[in-house]
């Protein structure tokens, strides 16, 4: 179906008011720092707003890139010719239920670690430093230090947007592979619980404390960046290709290699999207050229480019 942009906007005006907004500009809504306007922007207030883009979508083919914390997009210089849409602060709240979290999908995901915390939980150590958004990382199975959300996600509740309704997925329904799912597409997780086990606060603390110092010793966490760009072959780790390839400190435009870590791209001020998918690309090229082996970009690209990873 071709995209009717003005119908949607109609609708959505029509439903959300002045909250909607147009040619907003992503790039302060990603870790990255860079990349241009949403045709349509709504941060969502509540479900009743997913009812309303649903039907926008069902009606006009709307594209909808769900906006977590931005911290695994690198949004096109050109911008995204459909709604970004963002959960607002009735998305951000906890339920405890003895060693169960129950929590709205736009909740930070270091906060929630902290929540695990406060109850004497274990199981959310890992993602004390992860910068997403609960949403975020069920969407990619966010994990760090052997562990992923898969390994604690009890549910996840998804508002289908094609369907219009809200659906509750067991964690053996969400399909979760390394750093992704098969969710509903297009689909907002909105919650998900899930089950920890008691443990010794005083323990908690300390694995969270020597995990914020592993990443601020080894991750350039000063810069702005999207983590770790590509994901890891099997038994072994992108940065290490990338680095013994010589690319560290290697730039394009305002995009460079870390220093700190091969597997982060930093962006100066000034840098455009396009400079960092420059970088992806000529990071694969010379890391495949070298090795064999092809990385595959862990940073979902959103919008046009004309440096495409493979
Ligand atoms: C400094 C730094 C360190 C990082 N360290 C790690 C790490 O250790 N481990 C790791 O796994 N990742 C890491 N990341 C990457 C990133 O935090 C994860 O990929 C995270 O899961 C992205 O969550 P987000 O909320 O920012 O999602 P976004 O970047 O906003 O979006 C990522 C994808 O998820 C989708 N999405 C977002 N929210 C929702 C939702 N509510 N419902 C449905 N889909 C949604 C988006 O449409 C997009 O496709 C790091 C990033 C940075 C900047």
């Amino acid at each position: 179906m071709s995209v009717d942009l003005a119908r949607a906007e109609a609708m959505l005006r029509a439903a959300c008011g002045e909250r909607l907004r147009t040619e907003v500009v992503l790039a302060p809504f990603t870790t990255f720092r860079v990349g241009g306007p949403s045709a349509l922007f709504l941060e969502a207030a509540s479900e009743a707003d997913l009812r309303a883009v649903a039907a926008a979508v069902r009606a006009t083919g709307l594209p909808v890139l769900v906006l977590g914390r931005g911290s695994n997009l690198l949004v096109s210089d050109r911008g995204f010719p459909g709604l970004a849409l963002r959960l607002g602060s009735g998305f951000r709240w906890v339920e405890i239920d003895g060693e169960e979290i129950r929590a709205g999908a736009g909740m930070a995901l270091p906060a929630l670690a902290g929540v695990a915390l406060q109850h004497g939980l274990a199981g959310l150590e890992w993602a004390v430093a992860v910068p997403a958004s609960l949403g975020g990382a069920v969407r990619m199975n966010a994990g760090a230090h052997g562990v992923e959300i898969a390994d604690v996600l009890r549910t996840a509740e998804v508002f289908d947007l094609i369907a219009g309704e809200r659906v509750v997925l067991r964690a053996e329904e969400v399909g979760f592979r390394y750093r992704g799912s098969s969710l509903p597409d297009p689909g907002v997780v909105v919650a998900a619980t899930v089950r920890l086990r008691r443990g010794d606060p005083a323990q908690i603390r300390a694995r969270m404390d020597e995990i914020r110092e592993w990443r601020r010793r080894h991750q350039p966490l000063a810069e702005p960046s999207c983590g770790s760009v590509f994901k890891n072959p099997p038994n072994d780790a992108a940065a290490r290709l990338i680095d013994e390839a010589g690319l560290k400190g290697h730039a394009v435009g305002g995009a460079q290699v870390s220093t700190k870590h091969a597997n982060f791209i930093v962006t100066r001020p000034g840098a455009r999207a396009e400079d960092v998918a420059a970088l992806i690309c000529e990071i694969q090229e010379r890391v495949a050229e070298r090795t064999g082996v092809l990385l595959p970009p862990e940073v979902h690209l959103v919008g046009a480019f004309d440096h495409l990873p493979r």
